[in-house]
């Protein structure tokens, strides 16, 4: 990161950082929708490819678009490098597979997005890695499941469905007093709300689909951290195992980043809204969110964050069938798994996002029939209030 950057701030960053203008003088950054580079003579060529002149060759290793959001987004998380991924779950296994071999072991938060449960089940304990899975904000089990092979430490906060908030700083000095590292993945949060690397975490790793996106449009992700790890050990599998983002995904993301803070406050202050109003309406057994005094790590977020985020839940009285009703009488809300869009979306998580749990499995995680989740959008409050309030 040049000087410059270094001083800037985080406004003028998501506005600003990694443009490159080329020749044509444009003002906004380009798209460049091409799959290889042409060389000027069968030197530069050569020169190219042995890495001793940089330049672009093939989109898979480097596209200048998809190089301006990789530069803002480290920009943004505070870290030397970023890699753009096709997909959050690229991000994810990427940083596995560049950063794990066989014999090592992984130390999990239960309350990680399933597809990440089954990546570590199914596929990477194919090669011999193997997970431990811990209560997000358990310390004592962090600690006991660590062994001498535990390589990595991988959570989320705050985790999904029920928004609870771990100490990133306290399990970071966990992980390196055992030479392991600390991976967050950030897409509840954004940087705009939380800089994981700030709090000590090595790796913080994103699906820019939700709220980097925000308008539920393009499926992308990206892995952020040190030049070593994260620029040439996660970067090399990548330009050769293959999951690099488009151009015209990267496109959205990098102007999605220009907006972002302004988002998320705005995605907070209707959550909040919404959150309060909910803790009172009768029906309503429990609302789950950070920003709320009654939430039990509402401290920790307060400390942590910035804002307390878009997305929230709760319990229902009456399980399943009153969750089921509730979700089916929204007209505005749309009934959806996908979050982090400026549209408000509705889950019932034990009957879709959660439903390969089993039923102990779901109830260890504190994820009742009644539990309904909520991607509070930018719709205005009151409409949102009347939508949910048809089925209470
Ligand atoms: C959606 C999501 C992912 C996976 O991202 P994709 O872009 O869908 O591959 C990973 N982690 C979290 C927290 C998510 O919400």
């Amino acid at each position: 990161m040049s000087d410059e950057i270094d001083k800037q701030a985080f406004d003028t960053l998501a506005v600003r950082a990694g443009i490159q203008r080329t020749a044509e003088c444009e003002h906004a950054e380009a798209i460049f929708v091409t799959s290889s580079f042409v060389s000027e003579s069968a030197a530069d060529a050569a020169a190219r490819f042995s890495g001793e002149k940089p330049g672009n060759l093939y989109s898979r290793f480097t596209n200048p678009t998809v190089r301006v959001f990789e530069e803002r987004l480290a920009a943004l998380e505070g870290g030397q490098r970023c890699v753009a991924t096709s997909s959050g779950m690229a991000a994810i296994m990427a940083t596995c597979v560049a950063l794990l071999k066989s014999g090592d072991h992984v130390v999990c938060s239960r309350s990680v997005f399933g597809n990440t449960v089954l990546l570590l089940n199914n596929y990477l304990a194919k090669f011999g890695v193997e997970t431990t899975y811990v209560p997000l904000t358990d310390y004592d089990a962090w600690s006991r499941a660590i062994r001498p092979n535990t390589k990595l430490l991988f959570l989320e906060t705050p985790s999904n469905p029920l928004m609870e908030i771990a100490d990133v700083r306290r399990l970071a000095d966990l992980a390196h007093a055992h030479k392991a590292l600390l991976v967050v993945d950030n897409a509840f949060c954004t940087p705009a709300l939380m800089q994981p690397l700030k709090l000590g975490a090595d790796i913080v790793v994103h699906s820019a689909t939700k709220y980097i996106d925000g308008q539920g449009r393009c499926i992308g992700g990206a892995i952020v951290g040190d030049t070593e790890r994260v620029g040439k050990d996660v970067y090399g599998f990548l330009r050769t195992g293959g999951p690099s983002m488009s151009p015209f995904n990267a496109w959205v993301f990098l102007k999605g980043l220009e907006t972002l803070k302004w988002r998320m406050q705005a995605h907070s202050v209707n959550a909040l809204e919404i959150a309060r109003w909910l803790e009172k309406q009768p029906r309503i057994e429990r609302v789950y969110y950070p920003g709320l005094t009654s939430h039990p790590q509402h401290d920790m977020a307060k400390r942590q964050q910035s804002g307390f985020g878009g997305v929230l839940s709760f319990d229902v009285k009456g399980g399943k069938d009153v969750a089921w009703k509730l979700i089916d009488s929204m007209r505005l809300i749309s009934i959806t798994a996908n979050l982090g869009d400026t549209k408000s979306t509705v889950t019932h998580p034990a009957t879709t996002t959660h439903s390969r749990l089993s039923v102990e499995q779901r109830t260890a995680a504190g994820i009742g029939d009644g539990l309904v989740r909520i991607s509070v959008g930018l719709e205005d409050v009151e409409d949102l209030k009347r939508d949910i309030a048809r089925g209470l």
